[in-house]
């Protein structure tokens, strides 16, 4: 089985809220197994509305990209945090405009950099989203909550 092909597929697969992040992007595929041969997916965290939309495109890329054998398996140990997302998924959120999930309670702008930062909303524009506004541009801005 072709486990870096199956990964170059799978890094076409947008995350259904953030397009500009690939799964791969977000550190839920945790791995490509054999026997049967299947793709290990771990939820971003449990109840996620994404997490069907997500299943149902990687099955759509696998059938498009001839890998319809492929299976996905769910797997929920150990849970996915923040800490997984790559570097590059880091990148493209902030370009996006979404400051990514830092372990500290302030998130910065990502218009202007600043942390003088306060939450407005724990739900932003998705339920995967808390929405925040900088004190210093004024800016609001959506910050990542779970994916
Ligand atoms: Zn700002």
């Amino acid at each position: 089985m072709d486990e870096a092909a199956i990964f170059a597929v799978l890094d076409q697969v947008p995350d259904p809220e953030i397009p500009v992040l690939s799964i791969t992007d977000l550190g839920i595929v945790r791995g490509v197994a054999d026997a049967p041969p299947r793709v290990l997916v771990t939820p971003t965290y449990t109840g996620c509305p994404a997490t069907i939309a997500i299943e149902a495109s990687i099955r759509e890329a696998l059938d498009k990209a001839g890998f319809d054998e492929v299976g996905i398996e769910r797997v929920l140990f150990p849970p996915w945090t923040t800490d997984w997302i790559t570097e590059r998924g880091r990148q493209r959120l902030k370009a996006y405009g979404i400051a990514p999930p830092d372990p500290s309670a302030t998130a910065e702008c990502p218009q202007c950099g600043s942390t003088d930062t306060e939450e407005v909303s724990r739900f932003g524009a998705t339920p995967c989203k808390a929405q925040w506004r900088c004190k210093s541009c004024l800016e609001p801005f959506d910050r990542f909550k779970c994916h």
